[in-house]
């Protein structure tokens, strides 16, 4: 039988792999998802196989993971069928923190078998019991900090919280959850209260980290603890011996370091400084002192006269646009540009949104032209040759205080050169700001104009606009 399951793995696990590589490219993406969930659901038909799961319903435990199974799925169904496309992000974040939660509890009830001089899931050796600790250390952190990440992109806390002598404290939680990992991964019988101590102090640390880290690093740590959780995840599968779990969780733990790695260079900083160094704190008021000019209003009429007698638009889109679902207004405003012979091209950051590839996905739904979506390198050379850089809700990207401020949370990040172009119209309901909540310079320069309201609304205006040209 249990060959017969480790086919199944197996063979899911290969279309595990496949569904990713479908999902790099927004065209394959939809398959590649749809492949991965029915790998997963085979997957974990395929467990019910496995010899410690009695197929006996009156058993307590099969009645017990029927529930949560049916429950989970039921939860999750719901929530994703209602969510919104803004607040995917947090979705992301509480599922990341989930993963890490299980892998986290799997560990637990093993230490806690353990602590009762009972064997574990696979009869255990040293280097299990130091997997168990490893995965449940890294599940935890990613649990409660995914948590915290969570209620941030919710609005529910404050964006970033620094408490006295913070990196202190947190080098002190470091020091005792290495201690009792040590404690529990080492002693046998493992004592039930180094157990409990371990699990608070990691559950502690994860929040501690996470709490000071807001403004433009938050993409770098969601993507950082996707990566954990699927590492935790593998080191859990190596405690129950299951396959499946070792490769999903490699799977994940492998493309997460690689996202990771991916946005912290866009956003210019090692990682090791986004979670120890104190960029991302609210020092926006130094930003603020010192702007130039007054933001000048613009009409959606004339904002249209000067787009479609150009020769070259580049569109920024960012979360506002994703608010307003403007895409589809766009693709139509810039169906009628090219019309006319204009360049038009779109500009996307890559932590533009609140979530990797968040633009990517809303432009391809709309059925922009995958040619005419540039990243960052691509288009930033374009920006002076450009008659319009139409910034649609976006704000820290094109923010050029990240180029010229070093006291400013978002300085050293590359961003869009929007203020490069010759004129530049800005597309924003008032005068909110961006997620690193700083003000932007850029409203203020005298080749900008602000478009005010709601992205779609304004956009369907500039088409009106153009129409009548
Ligand atoms: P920002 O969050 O900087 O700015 C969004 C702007 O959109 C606001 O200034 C707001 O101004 C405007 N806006 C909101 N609603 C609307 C609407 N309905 N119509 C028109 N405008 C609207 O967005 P960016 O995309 O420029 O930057 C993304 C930020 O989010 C970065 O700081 C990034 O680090 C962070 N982040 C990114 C994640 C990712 O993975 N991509 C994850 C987590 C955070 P107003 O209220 O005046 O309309």
């Amino acid at each position: 039988m249990s060959l017969i399951i480790d086919t199944v793995y197996f063979i899911t696990a290969a279309v595990f792999i496949i569904g990713l590589k479908q999902m790099s490219s927004p065209v394959t993406a939809h398959r590649g998802i749809v492949w991965a969930g029915v790998a997963m659901v085979v997957a974990s038909l395929a467990t019910f196989g496995a010899p410690q799961i009695a197929l006996d319903i009156g058993s307590i435990n099969l009645q017990l993971m029927l529930v949560a199974i049916i429950a989970g799925s039921a939860v999750a169904y719901v929530s994703a069928k209602r969510v919104a496309m803004t607040d995917m992000p947090q979705m992301i974040a509480m599922y990341n923190g989930m993963g890490g939660g299980a892998a986290a509890a799997i560990a637990a009830v093993e230490l806690v078998k353990l602590s009762g001089g009972e064997a574990g899931g696979m009869g255990h050796g040293l280097t299990i019991q130091i997997l168990a600790v490893l995965g449940a250390v890294i599940g935890a952190v990613s649990f409660s900090g995914s948590a915290v990440a969570f209620a941030k992109l919710q609005g529910l806390m404050k964006k970033t919280l620094r408490l006295p002598l913070h990196q202190v404290i947190n080098i002190g939680l470091f020091i005792a959850v290495c201690v009792f990992g040590y404690l529990v991964a080492t002693s046998s019988p493992v004592s039930f209260d180094h157990v409990i101590i371990f699990f608070v102090l990691a559950i502690i640390l994860g929040v501690m980290l996470t709490l000071p880290i807001g403004g433009a690093d938050m993409p770098v740590v969601i993507s950082l603890f996707n990566a954990l959780t699927g590492l935790a995840v593998a080191f859990e599968g190596f405690v129950l011996n299951n396959a499946a779990m070792i490769i999903a969780g490699t799977v994940v733990g492998s493309s997460g370091t690689l996202l990771t790695q991916l946005m912290a260079k866009a956003m210019n900083r090692p990682i090791s400084n986004v979670l120890f160094s104190s960029f991302g704190s609210d020092s926006g008021a130094a930003a603020e002192e010192d702007i130039e000019g007054s933001m000048k209003e613009i009409q959606a009429n004339d904002a249209a006269i000067m787009m479609a007698y150009g020769q070259k638009v580049i569109i920024v889109p960012g979360y506002g646009m994703a608010v307003a679902q403007a895409q589809h207004k766009l693709k139509e405003m810039g169906d009628l540009l090219e019309a006319r012979g204009i360049d038009v091209k779109y500009a996307i950051h890559p932590v533009a949104g609140r979530m990797p590839g968040h633009m990517n996905v809303l432009l391809a739904e709309a059925g922009v032209d995958y040619d005419n979506i540039l990243d960052l390198e691509e288009i930033n050379p374009e920006f002076p040759t450009a008659d319009v850089a139409l910034v649609i809700g976006a704000n820290d990207v094109v923010n050029p205080v990240a180029r010229s401020n070093p006291d400013s949370p978002i300085y050293g990040m590359p961003i869009l050169d929007a203020d490069k172009a010759q004129n530049v119209i800005v597309i924003k309901r008032g005068k909110g700001s961006g997620f690193s909540g700083i003000e932007n310079h850029l409203f203020y320069a005298d080749n900008t104009q602000m478009l005010y309201g709601d992205g779609q609304k304004a956009v369907a205006e500039l088409i009106a606009g153009i129409k009548q040209l």
